[in-house]
């Protein structure tokens, strides 16, 4: 069993792992970065809970800090939550992702007229992931604006990580349902369901069985912090043994309240063995990354 951070690397070299590749972390400009971050001191208030973020250095020392503990590869995420934020925040995304050692280039989408060309330049700039983010940005994925920003990504094959489920709080639009309006008219969408769909996990586990380019994310599932609000259903395990392929780590690195071990514990802890814990903590990211198996 994992102990803390200073056991990860070699408990990642134990499982005979070149490194961890996690899809879903968060790196953003300082001042937004420190926006976000005051966001979070008021978590009591926007969310009913505490939430002292774990990671809270400057950026050099989170970049140090993964490497630390073996991971090779990540996803820097991006999210706006107004309009005219989207294509900025993707070239300084798709910037940073291309001259920092391991991140990939990265983009993200809103529901605003140009969506298509910023998005459309990132992807053929080479961007090997997307965010979508339905919660905070509280915009309807149906919307007609987008329709040409999925078209892109489905006939791209880029994956977009989607927060669309109801946690930590419901928004206007999310829940997976209304999501899954936007797969059936993109089934070949490859779509990765952030924080696998919490609390909604048997819809996602639903939508992973019925769409074959439907992934979830690991993001704060199962850490005890998210056992509290959403606890995992009682046969999580089970159902997750026949989707071991579609499972990815994410963490929110390094927007966490807890450490980052605390995140593997919980993933080692599902009891699918050493296999399961090599697809997830790099196979699959590694492939819908386009980082090689
Ligand atoms: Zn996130």
């Amino acid at each position: 069993m994992l102990g803390d951070d200073s056991e990860i690397a070699g408990w990642v070299r134990s499982l005979g792992l070149p490194g961890l590749i996690d899809l879903h972390v968060h790196f953003l400009p300082t001042r937004v970065m420190d926006k976000v971050w005051a966001y979070f001191d008021d978590a009591a208030v926007h969310y009913g809970v505490e939430w002292p973020i774990h990671y809270r250095l400057p950026e050099a020392e989170r970049l140090a800090v993964l490497k630390s503990f073996g991971v090779k590869g990540f996803a820097p995420l991006v999210y706006p939550h107004k309009p005219g934020m989207g294509e900025w925040l993707t070239q300084w995304a798709m910037e940073f992702g291309s001259s920092t050692p391991g991140a990939v280039p990265t983009a993200t989408l809103y529901p605003e007229p140009g969506v298509a060309e910023y998005l459309g330049a990132a992807v053929a700039a080479g961007a090997r992931c997307v965010k979508a983010h339905v919660q905070v940005g509280s915009y309807d994925p149906r919307d007609p604006l987008l329709e040409p920003a999925w078209g892109l990504l489905a006939e791209a094959g880029v994956p977009v990580v989607i927060h669309c489920g109801h946690g930590p709080v419901p928004g206007e639009y999310t829940g997976l349902k209304l999501f899954e309006q936007v797969l059936m008219r993109h089934p070949r969408l490859v779509a990765v369901l952030a924080h696998a769909g919490m609390p909604e996990f048997d819809e996602a586990l639903r939508l992973a069985a019925s769409y074959e380019t439907v992934f979830l994310d690991t993001t704060m599932v199962g850490t005890p912090f998210s056992q509290r609000m959403s606890p995992l259903p009682a046969d999580w395990s089970a159902r997750l043994a026949d989707l071991g392929d579609r499972v990815a780590l994410g963490t929110d690195f390094p927007n966490i309240p807890y450490d980052y071990a605390t995140q593997l514990r919980a993933i080692e802890s599902w009891g699918l063995g050493e296999d399961f814990l090599r697809r997830v903590l790099h196979d699959t990211p590694a492939r819908l990354l386009g980082l090689g198996a």
